[in-house]
């Protein structure tokens, strides 16, 4: 069945009409590329009206979008929960980021990262979070040794290294591999 677009005045089939329950056919008058151009030209020549409106509504109905908020929480319980642990479980890096973060700041060992320096380390911890919970960012330098939140000084390495590793010197610890496994040449 072909139904005439008000708007753009070309014969489309039904499903390329977005639902209305109040109408004939069940169907909008506009096609579905007509009415979202449509809405989106009502939301920029409306915008300082809308977030007006938002903000009127929002302020008068406090105490039941609260309660609303509640009931919600109430009733979708045990599905919130489950997807925020899956939300966890997939972004184990972020949080880990965060932390490493901080802690760098605590010690004054950040130094002024540019963008590009940021988006590395957060390859550095999806890396380490694509490889599983055995696997974990470890800075070469340790931190407590003056080494620096940088990621020419951060490597994934596996977790039971770095427990044994903690807070020792890189060069101790590796002894010989140490410019195999740091910088990447040779046996030395
Ligand atoms: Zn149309």
């Amino acid at each position: 069945m072909w139904l005439l677009c008000c708007k753009c005045n070309k014969y489309k089939a039904l499903w390329q009409f977005n639902k209305r329950s109040d109408t004939a056919f069940g169907v909008q008058q506009y096609c579905r590329s007509c009415q979202s151009s449509h809405n989106k030209k009502y939301k920029d020549d409306n915008a300082l009206y809308i977030t007006n409106y938002r903000r009127e509504y929002n302020k008068n109905h406090r105490e039941y979008i609260k309660e609303y908020n509640r009931n919600y929480h109430f009733k979708y319980k045990d599905k919130i929960n489950k997807r925020q642990r899956l939300y966890r479980r997939f972004n184990l890096s972020r949080d880990a980021l965060r932390s490493s973060n901080r802690r760098s700041i605590k010690l004054i060992q950040s130094v002024k990262l540019t963008n590009s320096e940021k988006y590395r380390i957060e390859l550095l911890y999806k890396w380490a979070n694509i490889l599983g919970k055995n696997f974990q960012v470890d800075h070469v330098v340790p931190l407590s040794r003056g080494g620096l939140h940088h990621p020419d000084n951060m490597h994934v390495i596996p977790r039971i290294q770095n427990l044994k590793k903690k807070d020792k010197d890189p060069k101790e610890f590796y002894g010989k591999y140490y410019n195999f496994i740091i910088k990447g040449e040779g046996h030395g």
